[in-house]
């Protein structure tokens, strides 16, 4: 399985099956799974949704958003506790225009889940821990 680094962006492949164990990247020896979303650009969206096998969940958030403040602790804790399953990310939706204009995105945040670089689902609104954690088993379901 193919996943990119958090720390270097290295693409590293890893066994599909051991997804439990705690990998490091071959390249910069950092841990893979890190608990902390990934923080993406307009320079790097792309590679990050196309590369890595697992599905990637988007936050698309801003600074001046109070309810994106609120989703972020809540982000950070359902990534630690789903990280073996898909990928974490935001996007800061006042740096990376480009990407939130070809996403759409109208309403803050929104979190969208893509598979193969694919939009299968999306969310508008920020939800509580348990709600946004039986939002995305269902979003999977499509993936
Ligand atoms: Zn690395």
């Amino acid at each position: 399985m193919l996943y990119t680094c958090p720390s270097c962006a290295a693409i590293n492949r890893i066994p599909a099956d051991k997804q439990n164990q705690q990998g490091q990247c071959g390249k910069c020896k950092q841990a893979l799974f890190n608990s902390q979303p990934s923080e993406l650009n307009d320079a790097d969206f792309q590679r990050f949704i196309d590369k890595n096998e697992l599905p990637v969940l988007v936050d698309f958030w801003a600074e001046w958003c109070g309810p994106c403040k609120m989703m972020a602790p809540i982000f950070k804790d359902v990534c630690g506790d789903m990280q073996h399953q898909l990928r974490f990310a935001k996007v800061d939706t006042e740096k990376a225009q480009l990407v939130s204009q070809r996403y759409a995105i109208r309403s803050i945040p929104t979190l969208i889940l893509f598979k193969g670089g694919k939009e299968v689902d999306r969310l508008a609104g920020a939800l509580p821990a348990p709600q946004l954690k039986q939002w995305i088993a269902t979003a999977l379901q499509k993936a």
